[in-house]
């Protein structure tokens, strides 16, 4: 059991120890510990510190003890931790500007002073000494010395002094214990110069690690004994980590056997080339490139290997969709092509017998212009996207039109597309404005392609409807299906360039994914709308816009011009 006696007892063998030697002429202690080797931890040079003048406190039969320290930035010699005698909390009312009082002279001057009637000497300043009831003391430099490898000063700094004050029994202080307090003042000067030097490593090392910590890269650190030293928060929500998988075996931790072949690759110390893995989570997967580097110390020793993971999804998800929209584009340039050449030359090989019927040639040539209809189309949605792509508008020409006649058209084109579906318009206000300002041939293109959407994602058919109804000063539309739908993960996705859902529903249905994303810039940009939908896979989606029943031309104009 450790009792208080127990550490009285340690306390007082410790300072027999200290006393003899420091009385005897033994060797003056060598030159300041190396600070991570001899320190374990701040908290134990701090507790070191404490011992230490509480020690000099019993030896000296001071009742106080104080240790000062220099402040650059403020020029003043400050009283800081531990100190015997007084309390803590009182401590940063114990100092003075560094050119006063007896401690500034022995700061300045660097040799120790006794003094006697403290509040009687010119010296002292006598608001600290009635403060903390000083009647004499020594006050000796605080000095801090760098030694060579042959135990030669070759730098010494005062940091501060230390003072020893009220000598109990009333006695006075005398040269003797100058001559101990001098000594000891060199064991205080060099743990507080570990403790400074490892606060500063300390500090260095966590704003190193909050950096780490704080980068959207992932980071992974691994020891050459194969232990996980670090791994930042992205790295360890990549590998399902929590903080105490840092120190252990990465074998242990991390599942991804690509990247466990990384690091033992990389352990070897051969730099292995940048590979890419694929991470799941719920509801998505995500892609990393992975580069490590060997870690050297200037000596060329490996003291790691270093692992960074960028999320590089969206790149490869714009590379998909690039390839899948080349893959589509030529489709849809060539089904218009081969059916154009087809009927044309069926045609023109019948001229001179005149095979086909005159309502055959009607057939074939109706269908010639629908294909030329349809690859045209697809070269204004390039060439609008290119023009979106370039920051320019799509030149909108405004003027007062008739509503409802306008929806009424493009749904009957459509009807006329299609036998399968039943295309039709449902007005639900009664207060709809007849006429609107604003791009009518724009207009139709939205309804048109939402519609040309309805049917084509609607493969079984059905209901495809656009309502139309006012609420407050906006118009609002919706196109609706009942369709395959959209999963919900994708329905903001939908408007984005050369976006298309990717499942088996989708796959069969053939298109560049440009639709809806030059939709939506002829609702926001043009109209200033706005867009949305709404949908449930396998039931049906109903595609939402709304555009104002007034439309600001000035401001219209300022974003189009
Ligand atoms: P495209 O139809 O040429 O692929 P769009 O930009 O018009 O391009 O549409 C983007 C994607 O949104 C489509 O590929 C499809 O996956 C989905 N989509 C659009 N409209 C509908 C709809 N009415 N029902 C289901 N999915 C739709």
């Amino acid at each position: 059991m450790n009792g208080p006696s127990d550490d009285l007892a340690r306390l007082k063998r410790e300072n027999e120890e200290l006393k003899a030697q420091l009385q005897g002429n033994k060797p003056e202690p060598a030159a300041p510990p190396e600070p991570s080797a001899e320190m374990a931890s701040i908290s134990e040079g701090d507790a070191t510190l404490r011992r230490l003048v509480q020690r000099m406190a019993m030896i000296l039969q001071a009742e106080k003890i104080a240790i000062m320290f220099y402040q650059q930035e403020t020029g003043e010699l400050v009283a800081i931790p531990p100190a015997v005698g007084i309390e803590e909390a009182q401590l940063e009312h114990f100092k003075l500007r560094a050119t006063q009082g007896i401690s500034g002279e022995v700061f300045r001057d660097g040799r120790p002073i006794i003094f006697h009637g403290a509040n009687v000497d010119v010296r002292t300043r006598k608001d600290i000494v009635s403060m903390f009831n000083i009647t004499n003391g020594i006050t000796v430099p605080l000095v801090i010395e760098r030694r060579d490898e042959e135990n030669r000063v070759v730098d010494r700094t005062t940091i501060g002094v230390l003072h020893a004050m009220n000598k109990r029994h009333g006695d006075d202080f005398n040269d003797e214990d100058v001559r101990l307090l001098e000594r000891m003042a060199k064991n205080v000067g060099a743990i507080i110069a570990n403790l400074q030097l490892y606060r500063k490593v300390v500090a260095e090392r966590e704003e190193l690690l909050q950096t780490f910590e704080s980068l959207t890269t992932g980071l992974v650190l691994v020891s050459p004994s194969g232990r996980l030293s670090q791994a930042n928060a992205t790295a360890r929500t990549m590998f399902r980590l929590g903080i105490e998988a840092v120190g252990k075996d990465y074998k242990e931790v991390i599942s991804n056997a690509d990247l466990v072949k990384f690091l033992d690759e990389g352990l070897t110390g051969s730099e292995p080339a940048s590979i890419e893995i694929t991470l799941e989570f719920p509801g998505t997967e995500r892609i990393y490139q992975v580069n490590g580097a060997v870690v050297k110390n200037e000596e060329m020793r490996m003291l790691g290997f270093v692992v960074i993971l960028n999320d590089v999804t969206e790149a490869k998800n714009i590379d998909k969709m690039k390839n899948s929209f080349v893959a589509m584009a030529s489709h849809e340039l060539r089904t218009p092509l081969t059916a154009i050449k087809g009927f044309s030359q069926t045609l023109l090989e019948g001229v001179e017998d005149d095979i086909y019927s005159k309502e055959d040639q009607k057939e074939f040539l109706g269908i010639v212009v629908n294909e030329c209809d349809r690859l045209r189309r697809l070269i204004d949605d390039l060439l609008n996207t290119a023009r979106i792509e370039a920051g320019e508008s799509l030149k909108p020409d405004y003027a007062e039109f008739d509503l409802v006649p306008v929806a009424d058209r493009a749904v009957k084109v459509q009807q006329q597309a299609s036998v399968k579906h039943d295309v039709k318009l449902e007005i639900h206000s009664t207060d709809l404005p007849q006429r609107i300002v604003g791009d009518q041939d724009k207009l139709d293109q939205i309804l048109t392609n939402l519609l040309n959407n309805a049917i084509k994602y609607s493969p079984e058919g059905g209901q495809v409807t656009v309502h139309l109804w006012r609420e407050g000063d906006k118009l609002k539309f919706g196109v609706q299906d009942q369709g395959i739908g959209i999963p919900a993960d994708q329905l903001t996705k939908v408007f984005d360039k050369f976006h298309r859902v990717n499942n088996d529903d989708n796959r069969k249905i053939y298109g560049t994914g440009l639709g809806l994303y030059l939709v939506r810039h002829l609702v926001e940009r043009v109209h200033l709308g706005r867009i949305w939908v709404e949908s449930e896979l396998g039931k049906g989606s109903t595609f939402f816009f709304e555009i104002p029943v007034k439309l600001d031309l000035e401001e219209a104009h300022r974003l189009n011009d």
